[in-house]
């Protein structure tokens, strides 16, 4: 059973959920870190007293000693700014969820693997542009890496069924997002209001985001790529607006299996602490013969014309090397530009589709270390911003 666990991301909406899973575990995660909220990061300490937490804004970390009691203070060690998360992980734990948003969780996660500490990955981002670095890393350096993402989780479930190499297909379900009946030319009206309230998952703001454009399941398709090995053919997305199958596998004999449960993160969270132990759960259970839930399951092919943000996926997936880099990168300031009222919420896809037009034409990146990654982010971010004034002018 899980005793000692780090959690990067402890303030945000899987980093909640985790604690939660937590305190029904009896587990006292040993270091957390948020990068601004230290109000409910005091309140976490109060809770779970870690040995040490890193806030990584340095001006938030000043002000966090007087939100403590002496006793918290004497307890728990506090940490601020970016190198610190690169020194907690490598302090030996059992697991370490990274529940960190973005690219700011490459270089964790690359430190945490380099010192041999098994993940409880939720963070996706990471791993879609660093997959090719991470992945055969961690092969190297004997790290596990258990999928928190509920698609991602789903399928590892699945896998676990059959012998490596039996895997055909994957089905990555999608609840099609608060726009999935929309026309593109509704959609160009939407408010970040609208976007953020997503029909079936309760998530952070950014993936809200990416769950109303679709593009976070363009991420996913990269991310199952990288995690399972597969190419971008063999994976199929299926709009689901239940978001009760939460993915499936077809194997070579063309049987489907699936993973099917409630939509709440806690359950792929606390199996990515727990495995391979299965362990009981008081949270609600898919019931069948309920009313109050839906017993007919709906699948559809998704609409490529109305949300493009899955061919721009496949279209990243296809060029590899740094593609998924600048889609991820130009998504991330689309989604920030978006949500300050900048660009309108087509503008996003549409910033995407630029920024690919224009990095994958040019001379193509060759140091792909950390550092080269980092640098890379940073220059396709300043081109995405320097495009959101003029995408803006056009709304
Ligand atoms: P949130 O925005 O709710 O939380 C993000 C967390 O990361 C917060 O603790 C935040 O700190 C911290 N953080 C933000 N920026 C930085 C930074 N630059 N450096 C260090 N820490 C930082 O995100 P979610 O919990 O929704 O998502 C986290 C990750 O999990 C994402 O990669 C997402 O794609 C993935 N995921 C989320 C799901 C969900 O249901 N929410 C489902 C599947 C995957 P603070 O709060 O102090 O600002
Ligand atoms: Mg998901």
């Amino acid at each position: 059973m899980l005793e000692d666990l780090t959690i990067l991301g402890s303030t945000g909406s899987i980093g909640r959920q985790a604690l939660d899973v937590c305190r029904r575990l009896g587990v006292f995660p040993r270091f957390l870190s948020c990068h601004r909220q230290v109000a409910l990061l005091a309140e976490q300490i109060k809770t779970f007293r870690p040995q040490a937490v890193v806030v990584t804004d340095p001006e938030a970390a000043e002000k966090l000693p007087d939100l403590l009691s002496p006793l918290d203070r004497k307890h728990t060690a506090i940490y601020q700014g970016e190198g610190e998360i690169r020194n907690m992980v490598r302090e030996k734990v059992d697991r370490i969820l990274v529940a960190m948003s973005g690219f700011a969780a490459l270089s964790p996660c690359y430190e945490a693997i380099m010192a041999g500490q098994d993940l409880a990955l939720a963070n996706k981002e990471a791993v879609v542009v660093a997959g090719d670095l991470l992945l055969p890393l961690a092969r190297e350096h004997g790290v596990r890496i258990y999928p928190v993402d509920s698609e991602h989780s789903a399928i590892w479930q699945c896998l676990a069924a059959a012998p490596q190499g039996a895997c055909y297909k994957l089905y990555l379900t999608a609840s099609g997002g608060p726009f999935r009946t929309w026309t593109r030319e509704q959609m160009t009206r939407v408010s970040p209001q609208e976007a953020l309230a997503h029909p079936v998952w309760s998530m952070g703001a950014k993936i809200s985001i990416d769950s109303a454009t679709m593009m976070n399941k363009g991420l996913e398709i990269l991310e199952a790529m990288q995690l399972f090995q597969m190419r971008e053919e063999q994976i199929q997305v299926l709009i689901h607006p239940e978001g009760i199958v939460h993915s499936l596998v077809e194997f070579q004999d063309g049987a489907i299996l699936a993973q099917l449960g409630m939509p709440d993160m806690r359950l792929p969270i606390q199996l990515a602490l727990t495995w391979p132990d299965r362990v009981d759960t008081e949270l609600p259970r898919f019931n069948f013969f309920a009313e109050s839930q839906e017993r007919n399951l709906h699948f559809y092919q998704p609409d490529i014309e109305r949300f493009p943000a899955l061919a721009l996926a496949r279209r990243a997936a296809r060029e590899g090397r740094e593609a998924p880099l600048v889609f991820n990168a130009a998504n991330e300031v689309a989604v920030s530009a978006f949500l300050a009222g900048e660009i309108n919420f087509t503008g996003i896809t549409d910033l995407v589709a630029l920024a690919l037009d224009h990095f994958l034409a040019q001379a193509r990146l060759t140091d792909f270390s950390v550092d080269g990654m980092i640098d890379h982010d940073q220059l396709v971010k300043a081109y995405c911003r320097d495009q959101v004034a003029t995408l803006g002018s056009l709304a």
